[in-house]
């Protein structure tokens, strides 16, 4: 018997970073819609014996914000979202954003100097060119090259907690009227009604949905479940990410508690490069960030280099994908960025060091896909590893897509495309 209606007018798929923004705007946006988001919380534990094989990108306390970022798209993203931080603080009463300041260092002559220059110039971007004496001036802890280059973003750049801020994001969707499921969609067909056509969403718990209109926002676990046609494949990479963590106590947290993120790409100093891969002209590149306090009470600080320098292959099956997530060993390169920390900031002590995992999903436009499946599916992902900062842009343009079309001057819906493969290119 066919069913003749629908419960919901937007289903948002993954409560990770896209799906919480995509989940407020629409509820702001449309208060007469009804909306859920589905998506399962952070588990307790990650572990290869128990059945969870869907995780996020998002299991964290920092992520690097800043407006100077790799291309214009992702400034202009990281623009927008930024300024509304404050507002969404405001609003959430959670606070998710720490304005230390971003440094971006790197070896004279390198594309990612003059990619910097001509983005603080064309953005007109509130950054300051810092000598090497200054830099030294102002953060005397910091072990960075002094003959590099360095620009210093000190406002509207820093870190977020996207833990937080995923919360900020549903609670404000919740206070609007968002249902906010936390299960798994397993299939998500479209089926005919009596009045037309909708979407029909089946959990892992059993429970069916039906929705005038989905948006999925499942990151790199988008092809695990039967979410897509059967032979829609999207062109994405999945990059293993290898980070370290070291521990430091409160007191040494406390002295150096002014410094910045820091992104650097270039020559280093002695050694820094030993164990890390490099690009054989001898450069290669990290962010780390400052002090933070993580839930279990300690201070960490967390260096991971660059993704296209972690010298492992891309994920190619759903096995593989779960193993990434929930093996806890270090791995050679995370015991390396670990020594590297001590390096960069030497009065520090480590107390501890910890070993963490996470996966980017980079597409080949290097530009997150926005994109409707067909007239009642939308599909938003490919974060290409910058896209915390810029999710709440990211999940706007999502809603406006959904709704009928990205309305912007300088973008276009085709710049966000989806790209495929063929199925049996992965065994995803
Ligand atoms: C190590 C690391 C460091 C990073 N550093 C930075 C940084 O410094 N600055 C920055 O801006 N960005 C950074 N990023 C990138 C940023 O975290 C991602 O771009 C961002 O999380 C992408 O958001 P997303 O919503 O697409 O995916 P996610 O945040 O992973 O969210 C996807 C969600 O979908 C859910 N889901 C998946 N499948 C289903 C399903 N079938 N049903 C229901 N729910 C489902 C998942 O559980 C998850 O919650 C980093 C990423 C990594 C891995």
């Amino acid at each position: 018997m066919a069913a003749s209606s629908y419960q919901y007018d937007l289903c948002i798929v993954g409560a990770g970073l896209f799906g919480s923004a995509a989940a407020r705007h629409a509820s702001t946006l449309h208060p007469e819609w009804k909306i859920c988001i589905i998506g399962p919380e952070e588990p307790k534990e990650r572990s290869i014996v128990h059945d969870r094989d869907i995780f996020g990108a998002h299991y964290d306390e920092g992520r690097i914000a800043r407006c100077v970022d790799r291309s214009p798209v992702y400034t202009k993203f990281s623009q927008e979202s930024i300024k509304r931080f404050a507002e969404l603080e405001q609003a959430s009463g959670i606070e998710f954003f720490t304005e230390v300041g971003n440094l971006l260092v790197g070896s004279r002559g390198t594309d990612f100097i003059k990619e910097i220059s001509s983005t603080i110039e064309r953005d007109n971007i509130q950054c300051d060119q810092l000598s090497g004496n200054a830099m030294k001036k102002k953060f005397p802890f910091l072990n960075l090259p002094e003959e590099d280059i360095v620009f210093f973003e000190e406002t509207n750049a820093g870190y977020i907690s996207p833990r937080k801020m995923i919360d900020a994001q549903l609670s404000i969707a919740s206070r609007n009227g968002c249902d906010i499921i936390r299960d798994i969609v397993k299939t998500v067909n479209r089926i005919v009604i009596t009045t037309g056509h909708v979407v029909e969403l089946v959990t892992d718990r059993r429970t069916t949905y039906m929705a005038r209109r989905v948006l999925l926002a499942t990151g790199a676990f988008t092809t695990l479940r039967q979410l897509l046609g059967p032979n829609m494949q999207p062109d994405v990479r999945l990059m293993p990410i290898s980070v370290a963590k070291v521990e430091i106590s409160a007191e040494d947290a406390g002295r150096i508690r002014s410094m910045p993120t820091v992104i650097y790409f270039g020559k280093g100093n002695k050694g820094w490069w030993d164990d890390i891969p490099s690009d054989g002209r001898g450069r290669s590149g990290f962010y780390m960030l400052p002090p933070i306090r993580y839930p279990d009470g300690k201070y960490y600080l967390k260096l991971g280099n660059f993704p296209e320098f972690q010298g492992v292959d891309d994920i190619q099956t759903a096995a593989d994908l779960k193993a990434w997530y929930c093996l806890k060993d270090e791995t050679v390169l995370s015991r390396a960025l670990g020594r590297l920390i001590q390096t960069l900031i030497p009065g520090v002590k480590m107390k501890s060091f910890k070993p963490d995992r996470c996966v980017i999903v980079e597409t080949p436009t290097l530009r997150p896909y926005l994109d409707m499946l067909h007239s009642q599916l939308g599909l938003v992902t490919g974060g290409n590893g910058w896209a915390a900062k810029s999710s709440d842009e990211i999940g706007r343009l999502a809603v406006g897509m959904i709704m009928g079309g990205i309305e912007d001057e300088e973008l276009t819906a085709d710049m966000f495309t989806t790209r495929y493969k063929m199925r049996s290119q992965s065994k995803l």
